[in-house]
């Protein structure tokens, strides 16, 4: 045993060992005290335990010791009720063999029913922005220099997004990953349904072999293939975060199921429609703060994005493999920006689209809001869709004239 790597998530602790070689093992409880203890067949331990996170954890020491006939008995002790699970993984480009100690805290249900009471109890619904921070945990996502992680960077923005979103009236932002933990990538689509998500908003970082490409782009699904090659690249990378991160009996035949179940889903059409025109909302929002490295939305098969009924769009805030790109998405000024841009966008599209039942849809001429001029709109026509007149629109943003231009900020009046 070469290493190993401890990840607390709201419900798990995960402890990840890792191996020189593939390894048998065996794990079994023992009580009074509260132990797990964990037996590998012919090993030997080059690892310290002394200086492991374990704050928040159900363990509270581990130790190992070597086994009569060459077997290494790892022991934790625990200090809480946990359902223990294991697994093995095979080696891939980040990592070699690894031995994976799943922690399953015992059941939490009480969180879950408080928040579907409370919507329903509430007349006025507000509209849910799921925001998925990509990776986390065990897979750091793209890796920047200066030991720049995607996983970090993505947790950032996103807490940045959910803050704006949380005070936007008629929103709320609901974090799918809250730390640094790994969720599989079909785990966030269903947190974010128990969520009541309105919308699926995954937020990364993207990286290419070459440090040229630079800009933020947004992709959502592709029931047929990809729209071009960076696409498809990307999406073949988004995609192996299971295994890198570490998901159990994960294999090519699961995601085919997975996907001929999107595909013969009737609203899959409808879904996939909404998610392009947030999608080209959003961009407008980056375009403004930010270089795009693609105009127009991208389309590829992400794992991620594959649910029927929630529009699903996963952002790529800039290339961490560009220096430039770099040096701002680890700036909070700019992280803010980032969100506040993503919000423009997403709060646009719901502002054109209120969803019934929501206060958005009773008050939305009620509170002012930002409006990112689009290609071919015109000053009228933004006036007559926000039912504000023409003349209000242009003392109100202290205009001269009617000529507007693509990327300029207009703010709507309360009427
Ligand atoms: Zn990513």
């Amino acid at each position: 045993m070469d290493g190993v790597r401890v990840w607390r998530s709201p419900d798990n602790t995960r402890l990840v060992f890792d191996l020189s070689a593939a390894v048998d093992h065996r794990i079994f409880t023992l009580e009074n005290p509260s132990r797990l203890v964990i037996d590998i067949e012919d090993a030997t331990s080059k690892t310290r335990f002394d200086k492991l996170p374990l704050s928040n954890t159900p363990v509270s020491a581990i130790r190992s010791a070597a086994k009569k006939g060459g077997d290494l008995r790892v022991v934790l002790d625990l200090g809480s009720v946990v359902s223990p699970r294991s697994f093995t993984l095979k080696p891939n480009k980040q990592y070699g063999h690894r031995l994976v100690i799943d922690l399953y805290d015992k059941a939490k249900a009480a969180k879950t029913v408080k928040t579907i009471s409370d919507a329903v109890k509430n007349k006025e619904r507000d509209i849910v922005i799921a925001i998925d921070a990509g990776h986390g945990g065990e897979d750091p996502g793209a890796l920047g220099k200066r030991g720049i992680h995607e996983k970090h960077v993505a947790l950032a923005i996103s807490k940045e997004l959910k803050r704006i979103v949380d005070r936007a009236p008629g929103f709320r932002g609901e974090l799918v990953r809250s730390g640094d933990y790994y969720i599989p990538l079909k785990k966030r689509r269903d947190i974010a349904h128990r969520m009541r998500a309105d919308l699926f908003v995954s937020v990364h970082a993207n990286s290419f072999t070459s440090p040229k490409p630079r800009g933020a782009s947004v992709y959502v699904l592709s029931t047929k293939g990809a729209t071009s090659e960076m696409a498809r690249y990307l999406a073949r990378k988004e995609n192996s975060s299971d295994l890198i991160g570490g998901v159990e009996n994960v294999s090519l035949k699961d995601k085919d199921d997975d996907l001929a179940r999107v595909l013969l889903d009737l609203s899959m059409d409808a879904t996939l429609n909404s998610s392009l025109d947030v999608a080209s909302e959003v961009l407008k929002g980056m375009g403004r703060i930010s270089k795009l490295h693609q105009k127009n939305t991208e389309q590829a098969n992400f794992v991620v994005l594959r649910s029927p009924d929630m529009p699903s769009i996963l952002v790529e805030t800039g290339f961490i493999s560009n220096p430039s790109d770099r040096k701002l998405l680890v700036q909070s000024g700019f992280q803010k920006k980032m969100a506040n841009a993503i919000f423009t966008g997403v709060q646009s599209y719901f502002y054109k689209r209120p969803l019934e039942g929501t206060w958005l849809a009773a008050n939305r001429n009620k509170v002012e809001r930002t409006y990112v001029i689009g290609r071919g709109d015109t000053l009228s026509e933004i006036a007559q869709r926000h039912k504000v007149s023409v003349k209000r629109l242009m003392s109100y943003n202290g205009l001269k004239s009617s000529r507007i231009r693509m990327g300029q900020r207009l703010k709507i009046p309360a009427s």
